[in-house]
């Protein structure tokens, strides 16, 4: 069993050697621990860089993936950023560490309060939590100078896109829930909107309205 200094410098490593290179991304994640939003069986794998499963059958994201995309989308310490999917809410906490003000929404009220208990106990207060189906974005609080979404969708959802900011950036997977996804880059400009395709992903689906639990 590696010491906990040791596994830190391998989760670290492991986040190097996947193309995080971005060092306000790294020290990001070198603060935010993983391992209090996993909860259970698999707590112990907490700095593999892998995906889990969280509750309400959905998935917290591989480390290199969270990295890569936080390093996508290219955040800055005045931005406001709205997260589509808090899930366990580690995304969110290391966009709080970057970003000026961080809005996150899921589905599911469990996830949402759990999330919200993880933030409190780690005295994240430039984070809010709603409980509201995302794919409608947030338009109380629009527009984003960035916009995070953490589920796959058929297609940028039109709400979102109309949300963000002219210069501001969105980053989304896009494509069938069953299929390989594309991770899109959306740069919204003056006159329309610039599309990168940045890498396959794999991603829950982004559903339409509330979720059960
Ligand atoms: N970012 C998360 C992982 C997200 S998993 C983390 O860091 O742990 C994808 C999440 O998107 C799931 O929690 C799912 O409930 C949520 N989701 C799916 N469709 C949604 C929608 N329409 N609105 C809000 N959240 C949605």
């Amino acid at each position: 069993m590696n010491t906990p200094a040791e596994q830190k410098m391998q989760f670290l490593f492991a986040l190097r050697s996947k193309g995080v290179t971005d060092s306000r991304v790294l020290s990001a994640m070198e603060v935010v621990d993983r391992a209090p939003f996993i909860q259970g069986t698999f707590s112990d794998r907490a700095y593999d860089d892998t995906p889990l499963p969280i509750a309400c059958g959905q998935t917290i994201s591989q480390p290199s993936v969270v990295g890569l995309m936080t390093q996508a989308l290219n955040v800055g310490p005045r931005d406001i950023v709205l997260e589509v999917g808090t899930g366990s809410g580690y995304q969110a906490a290391i966009l709080s560490q970057l970003a000026r003000r961080v809005y996150t929404v899921d589905r599911f009220k469990r996830l949402t309060r759990s999330a919200k208990e993880i933030f409190d106990a780690m005295d994240l207060r430039n984070v809010t939590v709603f409980c509201e189906d995302g794919s409608h974005g947030l338009p109380s609080h629009a527009p984003f100078d960035r916009i995070l979404v953490t589920a796959a969708a058929e297609d940028p959802p039109g709400p979102l896109l109309q949300q963000l900011r002219v210069g501001g950036i969105m980053v989304v997977p896009v494509g069938q829930s069953d299929a390989v996804q594309s991770l899109i880059k959306v740069t919204r400009t003056e006159t329309g909107f610039d599309y990168d395709e940045l890498r396959e992903v794999r991603f829950v689906p982004l559903l339409e309205g509330l979720g059960e639990e």
